[in-house]
């Protein structure tokens, strides 16, 4: 960067806001408030303003450009969302308010627990959980705790296939529980055969990802949730993705027994960036009442006719696993562009996320090899190699992809094919930009070939070079350092 970051335009004695002549006594601040010292930059606003909306300006947003970061959904999150999380009533409603004066709020929660009900087939819904892989958490132990609630207690192993994400094997060790991998077969599908050998009375259940990370609707699924439930088992979904499914496919109709919900995924939030998630959990009949409370809870209606709202916890509820009510800015941002759509516009949601998926892939498979050869749904997986041009990998075609000024895709995930591309364009982009993505990532692949040193060099002209990315493992510098 050659801009001088803001530490290094202070100035001792510069202000950037000078408050009016004091009107009204002083008054004491608490001494054990105070610190003595508290090193900050002293700049002036136009510093502080040119510094941040430099720094904006360097980042990636989807509000800029393509992003078609697999299994992460970075689709286009419309701004009428914004506006209904900014609601004063939302925004300022504490966490500690007595349920009878936030009747507005419950309101919403129970109109949303019941949208998900319905896009699913779920028979109970939390939006506690504060993100997918938190939801996660949440699941494996509802399985857990109904084995335990039988006195079913020599259930000690969960099912991952080896496609699926790293927070499904996570999830499984933070849960006191063993994690026994099942391998793909050559489509793409759990191998049937394998998962045969492997179910037992130890199982817990499995963790299943459909359509897979390779973007492959699980051809099999049904007789997968058999196997698993003749062994007394139970069908764990991991719906961190759904746009290929809402307003097609209930889960919970195939023998899912519980799954989490990416709110911030599918249900368009702002994400990526570190900020709040969310992921509710649906479950069916049998594991209602596990789930984790509070939940918004109809309990009758004013004399006026109006619907009255309490919060409840489950009779053998896991207990809570997140203070107070769960992420409820992202909340209001799901229930309005669930409202928004309608069940139309969320089947809409589905076709289109599949069209697109499946209309970029048919422009770069002659190109890029494509290890699965089937139609596939919200996101497909390509190798980043080619024989033409054998020193270039995944990482190489990544970086050139920053020089054009668009995101790369999710890179060397699913790690069941060697220099994966994961791609997932999002139903929210136009042909004309699928085709410009195109065009591309097939000009890359011809320069891969003319001029790999284009490739292993790039990216060329953004703020931050390629990265050494062992350094930057081994001897991570987290923090600007900077003496005033
Ligand atoms: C994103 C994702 C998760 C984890 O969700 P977070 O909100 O990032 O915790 C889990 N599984 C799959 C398939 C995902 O794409």
């Amino acid at each position: 960067m050659t801009e001088p970051l803001i530490y290094e335009l202070s100035v001792p004695g510069r202000e950037g806001v000078k408050p009016p002549q004091l009107d009204v006594p002083p008054a004491e601040l608490p001494a054990e408030l105070l610190r003595d010292d508290l090193p900050l930059p002293e700049v002036s606003e136009i510093d502080t303003v040119r510094h941040f909306v430099r720094l904006s300006q360097l980042n990636y947003a989807i509000d800029k450009g393509m992003y078609p970061l697999g299994s992460c959904t970075m689709k286009y999150n419309p701004k009428v969302n914004e506006v209904a999380a900014r609601m004063p009533g939302f925004l300022g409603a504490h966490p500690l308010q007595n349920p009878e004066t936030v009747q507005g709020a419950l309101y919403l929660m129970y109109h949303l627990q019941e949208a998900l009900k319905t896009i699913t087939g779920f028979a109970g819904v939390t939006l506690q959980p504060a993100a997918g892989a938190h939801g996660e958490l949440t699941g494996v132990l509802i399985m857990r705790k109904y084995h335990l609630d039988r006195g079913d207690t020599k259930r000690d192993i969960i099912l991952v296939p080896d496609s699926a994400h790293g927070t499904n094997p996570a999830t499984t060790s933070m849960s006191g529980l063993n994690v026994v991998e099942i391998p793909s077969d050559e489509r793409g599908n759990v191998d049937i055969e394998a998962l045969k050998t492997q179910v037992c009375d130890r199982v817990v259940g499995i963790m299943i990802t459909n359509p897979n990370t390779l973007g492959l609707f699980e051809e099999q699924i049904e007789e997968v949730t058999q196997l698993i439930h003749g062994c007394g088992g139970l069908v764990y979904g991991d719906g961190a993705n759904l746009n290929a499914l809402v307003g097609v496919m209930r889960p919970a109709d195939v023998g899912i027994d519980v799954m989490h919900f990416n709110l911030h995924k599918t249900f368009s939030t702002p994400h990526g960036g570190g900020g709040p998630g969310s992921g509710p959990v649906g479950v069916a009949e049998h594991l209602v009442e596990f789930l984790p409370g509070p939940i918004a809870t109809l309990v009758g209606a004013t004399d006026e006719g109006y619907p009255v709202f309490d919060l409840h916890k489950p009779e053998k509820s896991i207990g809570r696993l997140k203070a107070f009510w769960g992420h409820f800015g992202v909340l209001v941002r799901a229930y309005t562009y669930i409202r928004m759509l309608g069940d139309a516009g969320l089947r809409g949601v589905a076709e289109h996320a599949v069209l697109n998926a499946n209309y970029l892939l048919s422009r770069v498979r002659d190109v890029y090899p494509l290890p699965y050869d089937r139609i596939c749904k919200h996101e497909f997986v390509v190798e980043g190699k080619f024989e033409n041009a054998p020193g270039i990998r995944a990482l190489d075609i990544a970086k050139r992809l920053i020089d054009y000024g668009v995101h790369p895709p999710t890179n060397y995930f699913p790690l069941i094919v060697h220099e994966a591309l994961m791609i997932e364009p999002t139903e929210t982009e136009s042909k004309r930009s699928l085709d410009a993505y195109a065009e591309i990532l097939l000009k890359i692949a011809a320069e891969a070939q003319a001029e790999p040193e284009l490739l292993h060099g790039a990216p060329h002209n953004s703020p931050v070079r390629r990265l050494d990315e062992v350094t930057a493992a081994r001897n991570p510098v987290l923090r600007y350092e900077h003496e005033f």
